[in-house]
C-alpha cells in the first residue's frame, strides 16, 4: 500500500458521486460506513460484478463500462421500488489510468442519480472490474417481489426491449456506427418509475437484465403462474424488425440482455398513464412462458439458447 493508492483513492472517490444522505453518520474515509434507517422504512441492498471481456468489449470505453456497472446496480433498486441512497464502489483495475476512468465514469453515473458514495475498495487486478453494491430504502413490506403476481394480472413493461443486444452484435461485428450501437452509451436505471409503481401498490416487478424469456421466467416460477406475452406490443417492435428481421428481433429481445426495462404485474383494473408503461402481457394458472407474436407463439427452436447463463 504506497501513499499513491490513498491519494488516487482520495482523488478519484472522495467528494464525488452524489450528495450525502441525512442517515449517514460516517460516510466514505473510515473502515466502514454508519447508516441510521428512518423510521418505518426498510434497507434494500443488492450486489453486482462486471468484468472486463465478460460484461463489456476490451475495446469499449472504460469510462462507460463503470457508468453502466453502476446503472445496472441501480436498476435492481427500481425493481424493488425502492428509492436509492448509497453505493459501495470495488475497483479492481490493471493500472492507475483505469482506476481513473472507471472512477471517473461510475461516480459520474452515481451523482447523476444522486447516489451517495459511502465507501468501497481499490486493488490491482490482471482484469479490469468492478463490483458495485447499492443500497435504498422503502416503507416496511412494500417491496415489489417477483413471486407477487397473481392469476388475472396483466403484465406491463416500462422502457425497451432488444436494442442493447443489437447493439452489441453491431459493435462486436466491428460496426460501431451501427444503428443501434448507441443504445450501449448509457443505461437508464428507472428508479422514479419504480418509486411510483411501488407507491400505486404494484406488488410484482422484476428488471429485464438478461432477456425476457429468462426474467419473465423468474416471475413465472416464484409467482407459480403462467405468463403469455405479445411482443409485437413491445416499444419499438416494428422498428426492431424492420432493421434486423422479425428472427433476429425475437432473439434480441428474448434472449439479449442488458436493457434494465421494469417488466411488472398489476390487476387489470389498475390503469396507468399513456405512454407511462405498455401491457404486454397476462398472467394465467399454469406454468412458464409463452412468447407469441400477434397470435403467433414463438416456437422453442426459434428461442434456443436464448438467455445469458454465465456457466451454460
Ligand atoms: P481499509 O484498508 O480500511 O479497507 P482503504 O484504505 O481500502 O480502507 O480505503 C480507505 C477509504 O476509502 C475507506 O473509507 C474506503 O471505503 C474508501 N475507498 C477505497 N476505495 C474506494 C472506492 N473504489 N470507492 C469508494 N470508496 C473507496
Ligand atoms: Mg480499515
Amino acid at each position: 500500500m504506497g501513499a499513491g493508492e490513498f491519494d488516487l483513492i482520495q482523488a478519484c472517490f472522495e467528494g464525488e458521486g452524489g450528495s450525502p444522505r441525512p442517515g449517514t453518520r460516517i460516510g466514505i474515509g473510515d473502515d466502514a460506513s454508519v447508516h441510521r434507517p428512518e423510521p418505518g422504512m426498510e434497507l434494500v441492498v443488492s450486489t453486482d460484478s462486471a468484468i472486463e471481456s465478460i460484461h463489456w468489449p476490451t475495446d469499449f470505453p472504460l469510462v462507460r463500462a463503470a457508468d453502466r456497472a453502476v446503472c445496472a446496480a441501480l436498476s435492481d433498486l427500481a425493481a424493488m421500488g425502492a428509492e436509492a441512497m448509497c453505493a459501495w464502489l470495488n475497483v479492481m483495475a490493471r493500472d492507475r489510468e483505469a482506476i481513473v476512468a472507471m472512477g471517473e465514469g461510475a461516480t459520474a453515473a452515481l451523482a447523476r442519480h444522486d447516489v451517495e458514495l459511502a465507501g468501497g475498495d481499490t486493488c490491482r487486478s490482471p482484469c479490469n472490474a468492478l463490483s458495485v453494491t447499492v443500497a435504498g430504502q422503502l416503507p416496511e413490506g412494500t417491496a415489489m417481489r417477483r413471486d407477487a403476481a397473481g392469476e388475472g394480472d396483466a403484465l406491463w413493461l416500462i422502457g425497451k426491449l432488444g436494442f442493447h443486444s443489437l447493439g452489441l452484435q453491431q459493435w462486436l461485428g466491428g460496426r460501431k456506427d451501427g444503428y443501434f450501437v448507441h443504445y450501449l452509451d448509457v443505461i437508464k436505471p428507472r428508479l422514479s418509475a419504480g418509486v411510483r409503481l411501488r407507491e400505486l401498490g404494484v406488488k410484482c416487478c422484476i428488471d429485464v437484465s438478461d432477456g425476457l424469456l429468462q426474467d419473465a421466467g423468474h416471475i413465472a416460477a416464484a409467482s407459480r403462474l403462467a405468463l403469455d406475452i405479445d411482443l409485437s406490443r413491445l416499444p419499438g417492435w416494428d422498428l426492431l424488425c424492420a432493421r434486423a428481421s422479425e428472427k433476429h428481433a425475437i432473439r434480441a429481445v428474448a434472449g439479449g440482455g442488458e436493457d434494465y426495462a421494469l417488466l411488472f404485474a398489476a390487476p387489470p383494473s389498475l390503469r396507468f398513464l399513456e405512454g407511462f408503461a405498455l401491457k404486454i402481457g397476462r398472467c394465467s394458472v399454469g406454468s412458464g412462458v409463452t412468447l407469441r407474436v400477434g397470435e403467433r407463439p414463438v416456437d422453442a427452436a426459434e428461442l434456443s439458447g436464448a438467455g445469458y447463463d454465465h456457466f451454460a
